[in-house]
């Protein structure tokens, strides 16, 4: 297992789905974990207990990440009470489903702020530090959908399709100073989003839902690994092959 004893990781979306599994893989590897949410307080401060319960090192920490004075002030919180952020996983995100008929603008400029310029805020407010220390791990959550047709809509799919483009922008500009970026790519994880996606696995090749526990196993082996950036990792139960 990686060992990130000593590291502070920084997951955004963390009290619930696949960033809560994610933020307890990070924990279990050593690292002090920042759990980031948004409106549900009562899950990432379960998040954080569960971690504390097993010895590890974590915090709460509400900031609506599409907003700059918000991620500002979450980056501030969270270097007081564990210190710099060494590994930011952009996982939060939204998913409004829409057909073309009913997909607005407003649907279309909050989906771009979410999924999008949020991983450009927390990835400009951590990267200065990284970039000092010499090492720094970051990890994107696209989609699916940045490729294929997906279940959600246009919007979603130009937000993830961004993620991809901003992973391999910053990957090529930062691998000189230590730090990697990269993102996963899953289709059809089970969590509260994919219940208002699909309602059945059918269409997965493996016949079920992937579980937040194995796309936390992939965000593990890409901060493990510091040869490895700009790149996108399927994980689709054989639905799409990236
Ligand atoms: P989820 O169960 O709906 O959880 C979403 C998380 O994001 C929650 O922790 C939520 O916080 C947080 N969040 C939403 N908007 C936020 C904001 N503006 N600021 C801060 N936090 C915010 O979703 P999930 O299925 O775990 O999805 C996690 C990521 O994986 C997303 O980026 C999603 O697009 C991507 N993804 C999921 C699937 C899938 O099949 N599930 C497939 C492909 C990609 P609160 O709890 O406070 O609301």
């Amino acid at each position: 297992m990686t060992d990130l004893k000593g590291r502070v990781a920084l997951v955004t979306g963390g009290s619930r789905g696949i960033g809560r599994a994610i933020a307890i893989s990070l924990a279990e590897a050593g690292a002090a974990v920042a759990v980031n949410y948004r409106s549900r307080e009562h899950d990432a401060r379960h998040v954080v207990e569960a971690i504390h319960a097993t010895g590890g090192r974590a915090m709460p920490v509400c900031a609506d990440v599409s907003q700059s004075v918000q991620v500002h002030e979450m980056l501030a919180a969270v270097q007081r009470a564990l210190g710099p952020v060494d590994v930011l996983v952009n996982n939060a995100g939204i998913g409004l489903v829409r057909t073309v008929d009913e997909l607005t603008e407003e649907d279309f400029d909050r989906t771009i702020a979410v999924n999008l310029k949020s991983v450009f805020l927390c990835t400009q407010a951590v990267v200065p530090g990284m970039q000092t220390r010499q090492w720094g791990r970051i990890v994107n959550i696209s989609s699916g959908a940045a490729r294929g047709a997906g279940g959600v809509g246009p919007h979603y799919n130009a937000s993830k399709a961004g993620l991809e483009g901003m992973t391999r922008g910053y990957a090529a500009r930062l691998v000189k100073d230590g730090i990697t970026v990269n993102a996963v790519a899953p289709s059809l994880i089970e969590t509260d989003m994919v219940g208002a996606v699909a309602s059945s696995a059918a269409r997965i090749p493996l016949g079920r839902f992937g579980t937040p526990e194995e796309c936390a196993q992939v965000v593990m082996m890409l901060v493990g690994n510091a040869y490895m950036t700009g790149q996108t990792v399927a994980l689709s139960g054989g639905l799409s092959f990236l």
